[in-house]
C-alpha cells in the first residue's frame, strides 16, 4: 500500500494581476501517492502550469487545502517551502531554465549548493548524473553550446541533484523534436522504475500515454482521472525521504562569491564605472591623509627647529581669539624683571610689521622685526656676514639694520656686499651692519629670511609708532624646569599687569595649536570622503537594482530549485560588497600612487599611516552592505513564479 504523498482538496487559484480577477483553477481535488506516474493533460491555458506551480510550492492556492505528507502547506514558512523545493521536488521546465553563465556541471550542481554540499562532492555528483544521462562528454559546455535535448537532460540532472523524489515536469518535451522528446520520456520512465514519483504536464496525448494515471483538466477543473493499463504505482517508491537538516553556510558563500565575480567580469565597463565613486572616495582619503600627515610633521619639525627651550609670551588672554591687538601693556620695563626670573637665560621683545624696504631704485616688501640684541642667541640664528646689532645700538636708538638672506639676495645685485650700505625703511635711512644666515620657512610656511631686524627702540620710535611689543621670547636655561619657569613668569606678569592679558606658550602648546588647524583640515577631508563614498554607494545601489532586474529570471530559477530568500539576498549583497571592496583596494593603490606622485612632483612630504587605509577600506565595505541591502532585499522578495515568467 502506498502512502498519500500530495493531497489537494478543493484548491482554487485566482490571479489578481490584471484588471479583472481571473480564476484559473476551481475546486481541484487530487491525491497523488508515492511512486505514481501521473500525467496531467489539458489544452493550452487550461491551468496545468498553475496547478503544477502550486504542487511544487512555487505558488500558493487562493482557496482550498494542500497537504504534503499530511502537512498543510499554508502553515509552512517560506524557508520550509524552499526546503521542500530543494529536497523533495525536482523541477523540469519546458524551456529548461538553465543559467547561461554556468556550464552543464555547474548548472546541475546548484541545488546542492543550497543544501550545503561541499564543492568537490557536488561537482563529482553532478558529473555522475550527467554521465548517466549521456552527457559525460559535455560537462563543461554552456547551455548555448548544447542542443535542446541535451539542455533538458542537464535540467533533469539538476532535478535529481538532491535526490528529487518527486519530479515535476511541465511540458518537458514541448520545445523538443520527436527524437529528443522520446529520449526525455525514456529517462522519465526509467526514473519512475527507480522509484521516483513523476508528475507530468502535457497537452500531447502521445506523451501522456507514458504515464500510469491520466488526469484531464479543462478550464481549471478536473474532468477525468483514471488509471491507464500500465499497472500499479511503483512499490519501491523513495518519495518518503525525510528532509535533511542542512546548513548551507560555506557552500552558499562560495557560490555567492563565484557568481558575484562572474557578474562583475561579465559587465566590466559597468563595474569599473560603478567602482569609480568608491575608488575616488578611498583614494582621496588615503592620499590627502598622507599629505596632511606630512604637512603636520613638517610643522612640528619647524617648531622644534626654532628651539626646544623657548617660551613665547603672547598678548591677549588664553583662549580668547583676536584679543591681542588691544593689549598695550607689553613694555620695555617688563624686560629686566622677566630676565631676572630664575631659570631664564635671556629674554627679547619682538614686534613686527610688513613694510616697504628700498635700496636705490629697488624696493621689496619685507617683515620688519624690532627686537633685542640677544635675538641671535635666543633663536640660534647668527649673522653670516657683518654683525648683529648690540645693546649699545639699542640704547642709542641707532638706525642700523640686519638683513635676511632673501632680502639681501633680492635687493642687492649679485656680488654686492650689502654691509655698509644704506637702505630706506619707509622714509628713514638705516645702515646695514650684517646679513643673517638662512633659516627657511616658519610653521605657517612663511619665508623667515624675508625679514630685517632692527633695535626695538629705534623701531618703536621711527617705524612702529608704538612703545609696546607684540610678544616676548624667553630662552630658558638648559638645566631649568620649563614648567616651573613658565609658572614663575605667569606670577610675575600677573603682578605687573594686574590682569591676565597674556598667554605663555611652550613648544608643546605651540605644536598643539598648529595641530588644531591640521585637525580641522582632517575633519574636512573626512567629510569629503564620506560624501564621495555616499555618492559611490548610490552608484552601487543603482547598478545593483539594474542587476537584479536583469537577473530576475535567474533569481526565479534559483528559488524554484531551492534557494531561500536569504540565499538570494546574500548573493546580491556579496556582489555589492565585492564591488566596494575591490573599489576600496583599487582606491588604496590609486591613493598611495597619487600621494607618491604629489611628493615626487611637488616635493611635498607625504606620510602614509595604516589607520586611514583600514578605515577607508572598511567604510567602503560598509557602503557596500548599506547600499547593496535594498536591491538584494528586492531580489529576495521576488515572487518565484513571476520571476520565472520573465524573459
Ligand atoms: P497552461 O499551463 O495549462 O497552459 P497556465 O496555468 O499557464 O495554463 O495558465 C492558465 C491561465 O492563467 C491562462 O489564461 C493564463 O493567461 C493565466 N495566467 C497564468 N499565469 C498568470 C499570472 N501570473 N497572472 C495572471 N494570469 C495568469
Ligand atoms: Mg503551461
Amino acid at each position: 500500500m502506498s502512502s498519500s504523498l500530495l493531497e489537494l482538496a478543493n484548491v482554487g487559484r485566482t490571479y489578481h494581476s490584471g484588471g479583472e480577477p481571473l480564476t484559473v483553477l476551481r475546486e481541484v481535488s487530487l491525491t497523488i501517492n508515492s511512486g505514481e506516474f501521473v500525467a496531467i493533460m489539458g489544452a493550452s491555458g487550461s491551468g496545468k502550469s498553475t496547478l503544477m506551480n502550486i504542487v511544487g510550492c512555487l505558488d500558493k492556492p487562493s482557496s482550498g487545502a494542500y497537504k504534503i505528507r499530511g502537512v498543510e502547506v499554508s502553515s509552512l514558512s517560506s524557508d520550509a517551502l524552499a526546503a521542500l523545493r530543494r529536497d523533495t521536488f525536482g523541477f523540469i521546465f519546458q524551456r529548461y531554465n538553465l543559467m547561461s553563465d554556468l556550464s552543464a556541471v555547474e548548472n546541475a550542481e546548484v541545488p546542492a549548493v543550497y543544501c550545503g554540499m561541499a564543492k568537490q562532492q557536488r561537482s563529482a555528483h553532478a558529473g555522475e548524473l550527467l554521465q548517466q544521462l549521456g552527457l559525460g562528454d559535455r560537462l563543461q559546455h554552456h547551455p548555448n553550446q548544447l542542443s535542446g535535448g541535451q539542455q533538458q537532460r542537464v535540467s533533469i540532472a539538476r532535478a535529481l541533484m538532491n535526490g528529487g523524489p518527486v519530479i515535476l515536469a511541465d511540458e518537458p518535451t514541448g520545445a523538443l523534436d520527436s527524437k529528443g522528446g522520446k529520449e526525455v520520456m525514456a529517462i522519465l520512465v526509467k526514473l519512475h522504475e527507480q522509484g521516483h514519483t513523476i508528475i507530468l504536464v502535457t497537452h500531447d496525448s502521445d506523451i501522456a500515454a507514458y504515464a500510469h494515471r491520466l488526469v484531464r483538466i479543462t478550464d481549471g477543473r478536473i474532468t477525468s482521472d483514471e488509471p491507464q493499463q500500465k499497472g500499479e504505482a511503483n512499490p519501491q517508491a523513495k518519495a518518503g525521504e525525510v528532509e535533511k537538516d542542512v546548513k548551507p553556510g560555506m557552500a552558499v558563500l562560495g557560490e555567492a562569491l563565484k557568481m558575484a565575480l562572474r557578474s562583475l567580469l561579465h559587465n566590466r565597463m559597468r563595474t569599473m564605472l560603478t567602482m569609480l565613486g568608491i575608488i575616488i572616495g578611498v583614494a582621496s582619503v588615503v592620499a590627502l591623509m598622507a599629505i596632511g600627515n606630512g604637512a603636520k610633521q613638517d610643522v612640528v619639525e619647524r617648531i622644534q627647529a626654532m628651539g626646544t627651550d623657548l617660551l613665547t609670551i603672547m598678548r591677549g588672554p588664553p583662549n580668547v581669539r583676536a584679543s591681542a591687538n588691544i593689549v598695550t601693556s607689553f613694555l620695555p620695563e617688563d624686560l629686566p624683571s622677566i630676565g631676572n626670573v630664575t631659570g631664564v637665560a635671556m629674554a627679547i621683545p619682538e614686534t613686527n610689521i610688513s613694510s616697504l624696504l628700498r635700496f636705490g631704485n629697488q624696493d621689496l616688501t619685507v617683515t620688519v622685526v624690532g627686537t633685542g640684541e640677544n635675538f641671535p642667541l635666543v633663536h640660534d640664528w647668527p649673522a653670516e656676514t657683518g654683525v648683529f646689532f648690540s645693546s649699545e645700538h639699542v640704547r642709542r636708538y641707532a638706525q642700523v639694520v640686519n638683513l635676511g638672506q632673501t632680502v639681501a639676495k633680492n635687493l642687492f645685485p649679485q656680488g654686492t656686499n650689502p654691509v655698509g650700505r644704506y637702505v630706506l625703511i619707509g622714509s628713514a635711512p638705516f645702515l646695514v651692519i650684517g646679513v643673517m644666515s638662512s633659516k627657511g620657512l616658519d610653521q605657517r610656511g612663511n619665508d623667515m629670511d624675508n625679514s630685517v631686524w632692527l633695535p626695538y627702540t629705534t623701531g618703536g620710535a621711527r617705524i612702529f609708532g608704538q612703545r609696546f611689543f607684540n610678544d616676548f621670547v624667553v630662552r630658558v636655561k638648559p638645566d631649568a624646569d620649563m614648567s616651573l619657569v613658565q609658572a614663575d613668569l605667569h606670577t610675575l606678569l600677573m603682578k605687573r599687569h594686574r590682569k591676565e592679558d597674556f598667554n605663555i606658550r611652550n613648544m608643546a602648546t605651540t605644536i598643539e595649536t598648529a595641530n588644531e588647524t591640521q585637525n580641522t583640515l582632517t575633519y574636512l577631508l573626512a567629510a569629503i570622503a564620506v560624501i564621495s563614498l555616499v555618492v559611490g554607494g548610490i552608484g552601487v545601489m543603482n547598478i545593483m537594482l539594474v542587476s537584479v532586474t536583469e537577473r530576475t529570471r535567474e533569481i526565479g530559477i534559483r528559488m524554484a530549485i531551492g534557494a531561500r530568500g536569504f540565499d538570494v539576498l546574500f548573493q546580491f549583497l556579496t556582489e555589492a560588497v565585492m564591488v566596494c571592496f575591490i573599489g576600496g583596494l583599487a582606491g588604496i593603490v590609486v591613493g598611495v600612487g597619487g600621494g607618491l606622485a604629489v611628493s615626487a612632483l611637488a616635493g611635498w612630504r607625504v606620510i602614509f599611516t595604516v589607520a586611514p587605509i583600514i578605515i577607508a577600506c572598511s567604510c567602503a565595505i560598509v557602503t557596500g552592505i548599506v547600499f547593496g541591502y535594498l536591491p538584494a532585499r528586492k531580489a529576495a522578495h521576488l515572487d518565484p513564479i513571476e520571476a520565472l515568467a520573465r524573459d
